[in-house]
C-alpha cells in the first residue's frame, strides 16, 4: 500500500511547523507532492500543471504560510479544487424533453459502449418508468447488433429489429420512426467504435448527430485510459459535441485520473460511473468519491 497524499502532506507540514516558520519553498515542495500524486493517478500532464497552479494561487490567497495548521489547509484546498474541477453535483441524464428523447452513445471500441447502453436502458425503465428502445448503429462489427439484442432480452428492453445491409443513418431513421409510431419515450443509439480515433469515425459520428439531433451525446470512456484521455475527450467534443461522459471500469484498480482530465478539457459533466459487467453496475457520479480515490 502506498501512503495517501493527505498523509504525505500532513507529514511534510508537521516537520516544517516544528521548525517554526514556513517559506514559499516549503509550499512549493508540498505542491510537488500534489503533482506527483496526480500523475500517479494517471491525470494528464497539462491538467496536472493547471491544477497545481490553481492550488498554488489559492494557497497564497489563503495565506497558508502564516496559518496555524498549514498541512490541513493545503489538504483542504487540494480537495476543494479537485471537487470543483470534477463538478460539485451529479447531473442527471436529460430525459424529460418531449419524447422521443434521443441519446447517442459514442466512444472507442471496447470502452463499454454496448454494455453501458443496456445498463442505461434498464435504469431508465426501472427508475424513471420510461419506455425505452435501443438500436445498434454499428454495421462494421458483424456481431454488434446481435450483442445489443442479447443484452436487450436480458434487461427486458426492446431493440430495433435487425435489417441487414442498412447504413447507420438508415437504422437511425428506422429507430426514430419506430419510436414515434410505437410511443417510446427514449431511444438509445449505440454507435460503432474504432480502436483509435480516426477521421472516418469522427465523420460518421458527426453525420449521425446532424441527422438524429440527439438530446444527449454520451462519451463512454474507460477509466483506465491514462494520458490519452485528454485527446479522446477533446476530439469527440470538438467534432461531435458531447453533452456528458460515462466512465467505465471504475471497478478496476485504476485511480480514475481520466475523470479529472476529461472534465477539465471539455468542461462536460461526468454523468455516470460503470463499475462492472453486470447490468446493475451503474452509479451516479459522486465527485467526492473520485476525489478521494485520486488522492489515494
Ligand atoms: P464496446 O466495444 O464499447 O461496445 O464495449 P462492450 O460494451 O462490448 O464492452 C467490452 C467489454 O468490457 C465487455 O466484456 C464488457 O462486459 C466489459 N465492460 C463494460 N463495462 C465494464 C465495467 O464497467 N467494468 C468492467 N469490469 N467491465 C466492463
Amino acid at each position: 500500500m502506498f501512503e495517501s497524499l493527505s498523509d504525505k502532506l500532513s507529514g511534510i507540514f508537521d516537520k516544517l511547523t516544528r521548525r517554526g516558520s514556513l517559506t514559499e519553498a516549503d509550499v512549493e515542495e508540498a505542491l510537488r507532492e500534489v503533482r506527483r500524486a496526480l500523475l500517479d493517478a494517471d491525470v494528464a500532464l497539462d491538467v496536472v500543471r493547471s491544477f497545481s497552479d490553481k492550488v498554488q494561487n489559492r494557497a497564497v490567497g489563503a495565506n497558508v504560510i502564516k496559518s496555524i495548521s498549514p498541512g490541513q489547509m493545503v489538504i483542504k484546498i487540494v480537495n476543494d479544487v479537485l471537487v470543483e474541477t470534477l463538478g460539485e453535483t451529479a447531473e442527471p441524464l436529460n430525459t424529460e424533453e418531449r419524447p422521443p428523447v434521443i441519446i447517442m452513445m459514442v466512444g472507442l471500441q471496447g470502452a463499454g459502449k454496448t454494455t453501458t447502453t443496456a445498463k442505461i436502458a434498464k435504469r431508465l425503465k426501472e427508475r424513471n418508468k420510461k419506455r425505452v428502445l435501443m438500436a445498434s448503429l454499428d454495421v462494421k462489427r458483424p456481431a454488434a447488433q446481435e450483442q445489443l439484442a442479447i443484452l436487450g432480452r436480458q434487461v427486458e428492453v426492446d431493440t430495433l429489429p435487425i435489417v441487414p445491409n442498412q447504413t447507420p443513418l438508415q437504422i437511425a431513421r428506422r429507430a426514430a420512426e419506430a419510436a414515434r409510431l410505437e410511443g417510446y419515450d427514449v431511444v438509445l443509439l449505440d454507435t460503432a467504435g474504432r480502436t483509435h480515433i480516426d477521421e472516418p469515425l469522427m465523420q460518421e459520428m458527426a453525420d449521425i448527430k446532424s441527422y438524429a439531433s440527439p438530446h444527449e451525446i454520451l462519451l463512454v470512456a474507460d477509466a483506465l485510459t491514462g494520458q490519452d484521455a485528454v485527446n479522446l475527450a477533446k476530439n469527440f467534443d470538438a467534432r461531435v459535441g458531447i453533452t456528458g461522459i460515462v466512465l467505465t471500469r471504475m471497478d478496476g484498480d485504476g485511480r480514475g485520473g481520466a475523470a479529472l482530465s476529461m472534465r477539465h478539457v471539455t468542461g462536460k459533466p461526468i454523468k455516470l460511473i460503470a463499475t462492472g459487467e453486470k447490468m446493475d453496475a451503474l452509479d451516479e457520479f459522486a465527485p467526492k468519491r473520485i476525489a478521494d480515490r485520486i488522492l489515494g
